[in-house]
Order: C-alpha cells, then structure tokens, then sequence
C-alpha cells in the first residue's frame, strides 16, 4: 500500500485532527510513517489563522514539492484548504488534491484515487472522523484532546469561525472514552483544548458545561495531570475558577485570551471586559489559588491602536505579572469585520509594538521564574536531550511555555523536583 508522510503545522487542535487522520488512513491500509522523500503521498495539515501562519503554509507546501519524489503526490489538507481551496489549485497546479476540514470523510477515497486504488469504502462524516476516532498512542507523556470544533463568537480580527463553523461539543462519554485510551496507553498529562474551551456544551445542553466535564472524567484512570487551554474571559464563572483551583488533578493552569486590556478596543474587537475586569479575575483567581499560573494571549496592532492604548496595555502586564504571554502582530483576514476598518497600522509598527511587550512580559516571566528557585514541584519528564532530562511541572505547558531541565530520570516518570536555578524562561532542578 502507498506510503504517506504528514506535516503537520499551526494549533493543537490542528495536530489532535493529524493524529485521527492518521488513524483513518492506517485502518485503510496506509502507511504514515515514510520520509518525505520517499513517500507515494507528501501530506501538508495547514494552518490559515493569520498571515505568517498562511506563509509558512505555503511555503512548506513549496518545499515538500521540492523535496518529494516527481512520482510522488502531494496533498494539501487543513485550514488552509478549508478556506483557500479554489485559491490554492488555480495558483499551485502542482498540488494534487485539495481536502478542506468538511471533506475529510472523502480523503480516503481521494487517496485512494490518485493511488490508483479502486476499492469500496464505508465513507464517514468530517465530525465522525475527528470526534469519533481512537487515536495513534503519542510519543509523549502528554496528549491533547479537543471537546468541541468551531466557535460561535463573534471577534471581529478572527477568522477561525469561517473556517471551522459554529460550536460543535463531544459528548463527555467520548472525550472520556478518549482520554481513558491515552492514559491506558501510558499519556498522564491531558490538555484539553478547543476554540472556545470555556463554552463547552452550550450546542449540545450538557448542563454545567466546562465544570461538570471536567468533573466526569477528572477521575479517569491513570490520569496524573489535567490541563486546560484557551478560556474566553467571560466564561470563566467561579465554578471553573473552584474546580480548577481544588481539583487535585486539574493543573491551577489559567490560559486566559485576554487579547487587550484597552475597553474601547476590546469593543472594537467584539469582546468583553477591561483592563479592570481581567486583573479583578486575575485577582479572583490568585484567591483561589495563590499558586494559580496565568497565561494570556494577546493580539497587537489591531486597527486603531493609538500609543495610549498600547501603554495602557503595557501597564496592564507590569500591573497583574502573568507568568506566561504570547503576542499575536495584527494582520487583517479577509472576510473578517476588522479587515475592513480605518487605521490599519504599517507592518513594521505592528512588528515594533509586538516587540515592545514581549520584552516587558520577558521581564516579568524572569521574575516569576525566579521565584520558584526553592519549591519543590511535581514534573513529568517529557525527554532527553543531550543527555540531560527536561519536563514541566503544572507551571509549564507543553511547546509554548518553559522547560525544566533535571539531573536524572526517563521519559514519562513522574517525579518530585527541587527547582534550584532559574535561566530566562527554563528553570533547573534536583530529583528528590
Ligand atoms: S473566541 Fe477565539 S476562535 Fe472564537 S472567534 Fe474569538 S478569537 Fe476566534
């Protein structure tokens, strides 16, 4: 049977959709483990979400083309199929097939049609195949496992939700299900993530929605560590805040996408809050756990951000001290309300001004690091490298925050550390 490498590129979402493909083509006979330059069939999962995300899309579709055999096919699946599929085979003929997120219950049978194949296949739905289908055991002791795809908000610089539509929930006996294979299979840390995490349940009814899930399966055999990602700031309700702050198995892990801290701003964007407002949650939440971590995301440059406003948002991160941020440069995506507004910035002042703020909240995640040079801290080790064991403790989660770097120890032991050092964002630390 034809052998297939996948590349996988943007969200953890994106990667959790290339882990059940994968599943899908191994149980129609594909292989999915061939060097790009070996392959039949060079795979690209893309990412659309913003400009450099939609560059490096093409650019390593550019390269994979390059790099493959000239028998060899390539195919371009993911966000950027999604949204761009007419775009990409009128302006890449070398492409052979285009499979957006709602044809993924077709790509089998495209496989199968520039493989030559000709065999009857029982052809599922996209959601099927991204919901329901058990998933190749990961390489890490981590994993993520996505509640819901699409988002029913209404921010006016994203263009996910036309992408990947309305909200649609798992239900919790299949997320449950999920997890209970990946702990079986060795994972002890599971991320939760989805667009709009902190909505879970609102299509589906499941009363409680985020709480009550994580109530059902925060007792699921195995599971060491359960680790939330990406809560809107409204849905954050003290019941979230409770559990995730007294729940043994819940990370005290705040991800938090703030996106600004200017009001007038945050409305021309369409979302909620304040600078007040989030360092009043911020403040609810460090009461409920004092050694609550906080992370935010933030977008930079939108339309209209005058000096002040960005000011104001750099006195907010010197104010509240989150651990961890990320900064987004603005960029306009079509078909989006915010593309369409006066004041759009010049690249290079967006570029500055993400700048700027990384090197404030540096600072600030420095200190936060520093200060964890005696504790001791519960880690799960992640790999070697050189030699040396790194992992991360509730503080860190994986491929966007720290590491932290141990005198001994194997992948996927869970172990108690001394933290003795701190270097910019990784700290250092002893086995107990
Ligand atoms: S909540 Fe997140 S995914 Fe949904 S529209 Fe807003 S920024 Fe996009």
């Amino acid at each position: 049977m034809p052998r297939i490498h996948l590349t996988t590129l943007g969200c953890a979402k994106n990667q959790v959709d290339s882990d059940k493909l994968v599943s899908v083509m191994n149980a129609s006979g594909y292989g999915t483990d061939a060097l790009a330059e070996e392959a039949d069939i060079v795979m690209i999962n893309t990412c659309a979400f913003i400009e450099d995300a939609r560059e490096e899309s093409i650019n390593t579709i550019l390269e994979a083309e390059r790099a493959k055999r000239p028998d060899a096919k390539l195919v371009v699946i993911g966000c950027l199929a999604q949204r761009y599929a007419t775009e990409l085979v009128e302006s890449l003929p070398e492409v052979d097939a285009v499979v957006g997120l709602d044809r993924y219950g077709d790509l089998v049978g495209t496989l199968d049609d520039l493989s030559g194949i000709d065999v009857e296949r029982p052809r599922g739905s996209s959601m099927d195949i991204l919901f329901e289908t058990s998933r190749p055991t990961p390489g890490t002791p981590y994993a993520y496992v996505k509640v819901a795809e699409g988002c029913d908000k209404p921010c006016t610089f994203c263009a996910i939700p036309l992408i990947r539509g309305a909200q649609r929930s798992r239900s919790p006996i299949n997320i449950r299900q999920e997890m209970s294979e990946l702990c079986d299979a060795g994972v002890g840390e599971i991320v939760l993530v989805a667009q709009d995490l902190a909505a879970y349940g609102r299509d589906i009814q499941a009363p409680g929605g985020i709480t009550e899930l994580l109530e059902f399966v925060g007792d699921v055999q195995g599971l060491r560590r359960l680790r939330l990602l990406y809560l809107y700031p409204k849905e954050i309700r003290p019941g979230l805040i409770e559990a995730m702050a007294t729940t043994s198995s819940i990370a005290p892990y705040f991800d938090l996408s703030l996106q600004h801290a200017s009001q007038p701003l945050l409305r021309a964007m369409k979302r909620p809050g304040s600078g007040e407002s989030f360092a009043a949650l911020i403040d609810d939440i460090r009461a409920a756990s004092p050694t609550a971590t906080t992370r935010s995301s933030f977008i930079v440059g939108f339309p209209g951000e005058t000096g002040s406003q960005l000011e104001e948002l750099a006195d907010f991160l010197t104010a509240v001290r989150l651990d961890w941020a990320g900064f987004f440069p603005y960029s306009p995506e079509i078909g989006t309300p915010a593309a369409e507004l006066e004041g759009q910035l010049p690249k290079d002042e967006i570029v500055e001004r993400v700048r700027y703020l990384r090197n404030i909240q540096d600072e600030i995640t420095q200190a936060a690091n520093t200060d964890q040079v005696g504790r001791e801290l519960e880690v799960v080790i992640d790999g070697i490298e050189d030699g040396q064991p790194f992992g991360r403790s509730y503080r860190e989660a994986p491929e966007i925050d720290g590491l932290i770097s141990l005198d001994r120890g194997e992948p996927g032991d869970w172990v108690t550390v001394e933290i003795t050092g701190a270097y910019g964002t990784d700290l250092v630390g002893v086995v107990q």
